[in-house]
């Protein structure tokens, strides 16, 4: 391996970890254990552990890692996980309105690319696409400044009482359920009725005034986020 791809891996490693932690922290800037890290990045506790120390000794501390307190995100560290998350979402938002990608498709592309793509694209992608705020998946792109608005969503997963509800976002981590998402319709923006059914662990969904109903497991119904709209 050449130095220049070395050093292009770490870039790319760091910030996967620097991601992780403000996807699993979420707005409350709690700290986050290394046992749901090493989960989501799916690397070995004791390497994520090795990484931390690495990042939290460096000169510009990425992150605030504590043996036995979970590790947070330092201001900078935050900075550039917002950075490399408009990078991800302005990439996913070009390659399904401008490239027609297929929605399922667009993820791993942009997980690929958003190391990597300088502040002259970020700007000319963003202008082209005229500076949108949310992405195909629903999520919200942060500013240049690295504001990011959040808006109180629940998953679909946690509905305990039936009712009809507008489709907040989808998830991007898996592919199989995203596909399975698509087939049913749901798509962010749009009204779903929501029935919870008692005999099995799944949930029967219909879309806008449509009658008809699909079934969603439990695991699928993880990756949807909604907000109620009424009871
Ligand atoms: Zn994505």
């Amino acid at each position: 391996m050449s130095p220049g791809k070395q050093a292009s891996a770490n870039t790319e490693s760091v910030d996967n970890y620097l991601k992780a932690i403000l996807t699993l922290g979420g707005r409350e800037e709690s700290r986050v254990t290394i046992k749901s890290l090493a989960e989501r990045l799916r690397i070995a506790p004791a390497s994520v552990t090795n990484m931390l120390q690495k990042l939290s000794g460096s000169t510009a501390t990425l992150v605030d890692y504590e043996r036995h307190g979970g590790v947070q995100l330092s201001p900078a560290g935050k900075r550039r996980a917002l950075e490399v998350v408009r990078h991800h979402r302005l990439i996913e938002t070009f390659l399904y309105e401008v490239l027609d990608y297929p929605l399922e498709e667009v993820h791993e592309e942009a997980e690929r690319l958003e190391h990597f793509i300088s502040e002259r694209f970020e700007e000319r992608i963003a202008a082209k696409l005229g500076h949108p705020k949310i992405d195909p998946h629903g999520h919200s792109i942060p500013s240049m400044e690295g504001e990011m608005t959040a808006r109180e969503s629940m998953l679909l997963a946690d509905v305990i009482e039936d009712g009809i509800f507008v489709i907040d976002s989808v998830s991007d981590q898996d592919t199989h359920n995203l596909r399975l998402i698509e087939a049913c319709g749901i798509t962010p923006g749009a009204r779903l009725r929501v029935r919870k059914n008692s005999s099995s662990d799944s949930y029967s969904v219909s879309i806008g005034r449509s009658s008809k109903a699909y079934d969603l497991s439990r695991e699928v119904a993880r990756d949807v986020r909604i907000i109620r709209l009424k009871g």
